[in-house]
């Protein structure tokens, strides 16, 4: 075995893949077809970061970087021609206030250049490196590796034998394909589309997201991209296919808007942008997986496949961790596919429905966007890790398989401390709550790989280091009573009442 891991493609999954690889300190190599990482020339694309991925990313150390490059949405202002019509009903992106529970609770905009600057920076402080101009040729699998063969810039060919293949390689890569998997997919508005970023002069101000959903020839947006002096420009086609010079670009923009003066200066990126959606029928075959794109393909309405992407990416990267450095069971392996695909599936329906809405057929329909697209709420209740032991809790309190909340406490010496704090770093963090102390736990999950902490109201006695302190309530109000173990990508694997001897059970899954 060359290495352990080949994760192939270094876009939004591969890159957060790779960075959890890494921490982790398994053995792998992540590669690229394209020449040099892309940039603004290579378009905003992925640009919305749910809330939940933004709990990802604080978790990988990178949060402050990602709001200190991007900006909040702006509001959407409808025009009818030149004629400002007001808010915009469709696609009106909230901005929430933080709370205990939910620290990050707006989608956020960051470039996907700059998100993957980002990415690519923190890998290489956990010691990785993207390899670029190598692309993954071709692959095959036995029941003891995958042999892959890369082409380099130079026409030099490498084989390569790994213990797993992460296919990250985005809608048109070489795993899905050569994996052999069925992909049912659907074109789900056959009308051309084009996005394009371009810079514009004529006073369009830079503080909404401009709409004309009735222009003549088809809806034309214009959203403002943080940072840049750019707009990024969504606009629908009747059937004619569409012209991407700057010329007719500049065009329709002056066409679509009615207002002669905004003038297209620059265009820095243009693309056709098909509206389909697919899904594989396995994430897993054999020892390779399905990850991102490769996996899911998502229509544009609705900020859901890059975050999917990340969110696919982080559910395998702990358990590829344990297998590979704990011993823990190849089976758990499988648990990547059985909870990642019921989740993908469940995205795909609700943007197709989304993107249909947008089809013109919905216009005046209530704002779709409930909440369900930042994330927060999918869970893997029922699932093959999600074991509750705790029978009847207290209304809204979290069971096993929901996402972990945040919640603001304090430790011993009184200086704040957030839970979030505490399941930083792709540890299991083991919680015991309602006054018992933790249980003990012997094997590999006792010699460091799970974090434990009593969770006690204030003026609780006997306080040690490894104790947090819950003078509001927050996290009893979340959590509840008993023992619960948080999963290292932060949904809560394990709860069960104090001193349940079904925690140890539990965590043999993962440390083998
Ligand atoms: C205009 C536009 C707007 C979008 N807006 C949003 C949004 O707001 N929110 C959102 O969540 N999503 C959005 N998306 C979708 C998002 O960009 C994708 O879902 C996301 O990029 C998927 O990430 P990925 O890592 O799976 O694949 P990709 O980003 O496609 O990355 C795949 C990588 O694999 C590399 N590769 C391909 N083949 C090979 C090979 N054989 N060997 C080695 N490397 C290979 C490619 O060069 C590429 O770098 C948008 C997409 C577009 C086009």
């Amino acid at each position: 075995m060359n290495t352990d891991v080949l994760v192939a493609g270094a876009g939004p999954a591969g890159l957060v893949l790779a960075c959890d690889l890494a921490r982790r300190g398994v053995a792998f190599r992540i590669v690229d077809a394209l020449p040099a990482p892309p940039d603004h020339r290579s378009g905003s694309r992925g640009k919305g970061i749910q809330p939940r991925t933004l709990e990802i990313y604080d978790d990988l150390g990178i949060i402050d970087r990602v709001h200190g490059l991007g900006g909040p949405y702006s509001p959407a202002q409808a025009w009818d021609g030149p004629k400002p019509l007001g808010a915009a009903k469709f696609h009106r992106i909230e901005r929430r206030d933080p709370t205990p529970d939910v620290p990050y609770p707006s989608m956020w905009m960051l470039l996907q250049p700059r998100a993957l600057d980002v990415l690519r920076a923190r890998l290489a402080e956990f010691g990785g490196k993207v390899e670029f101009g190598t692309k993954l040729a071709t692959f095959t699998q036995d029941a003891d590796g995958v042999s892959c063969m890369l082409a380099h810039p130079d026409g030099r060919q490498e084989s390569l034998r790994v213990g797993y293949l992460a296919g990250c390689d985005g809608a048109r890569g070489v795993v899905r394909a050569g994996s052999g998997v069925e992909f049912a997919s659907e074109t789900i508005d056959p009308h051309p589309m084009i996005t394009a970023d371009v810079v514009i002069e004529g006073g369009l101000d830079r503080e909404h997201w401009h709409m004309w959903d009735n222009a003549k020839g088809g809806a034309l947006w214009l959203g403002p991209l943080v940072h840049t002096n750019a707009f990024q420009l969504y606009a629908k086609f009747e059937n004619e296919e569409p012209d991407l010079s700057f010329e007719a670009l500049r065009r329709l923009v002056r066409d679509r808007t009615e207002k002669p003066e905004l003038n297209v200066t620059e265009v820095l990126y243009a693309s056709h942008f098909g509206s389909r959606s697919g899904l594989a029928k396995h994430f897993r075959i054999g020892r390779v997986f399905l990850v991102g794109d490769a996996a899911h393909v998502h229509p544009p309405a609705g900020g859901q496949g890059m975050n999917t992407a990340v969110q696919d990416a982080y559910n395998l990267g702990w358990k590829l961790g344990q297998v590979l450095r704990h011993g823990a069971p190849d089976a758990l392996l499988d648990t990547y596919q059985e909870e990642r695909l019921p989740v993908a599936a469940h995205l795909l329906e609700f943007v197709v429905q989304m993107h249909k809405d947008w089809l013109g057929k919905a216009k005046d329909k209530e704002e779709p966007r409930k909440g369900e697209h930042m994330q927060l709420g999918l869970n893997y209740r029922g699932g093959p890790l999600s074991c509750d032991e705790r029978g009847a809790v207290g209304e809204g309190v979290t069971r096993a398989g929901d996402r972990a909340p945040d919640a603001q406490l304090t430790d011993a010496r009184g200086a704040p401390v957030r839970l979030f704090d505490a399941f930083r770093g792709g540890h299991f963090t083991l919680l015991a709550l309602g006054g018992a102390a933790p249980p003990v736990l012997d094997g590999k999950a006792g010699r460091g790989g799970v974090r434990s902490y009593r969770v006690v109201p204030a003026g609780s006695p006997g306080m040690g280091d490894a104790t947090l302190i819950d003078a509001h309530g927050q996290a009893h109000r979340i959590y509840g009573d008993g023992v619960i173990v948080v999963r290292p990508d932060g949904y809560l694997g394990y709860a069960g009442p104090a001193g349940a001897a079904g925690v140890h059970d539990w965590l043999v899954r993962s440390f083998g």
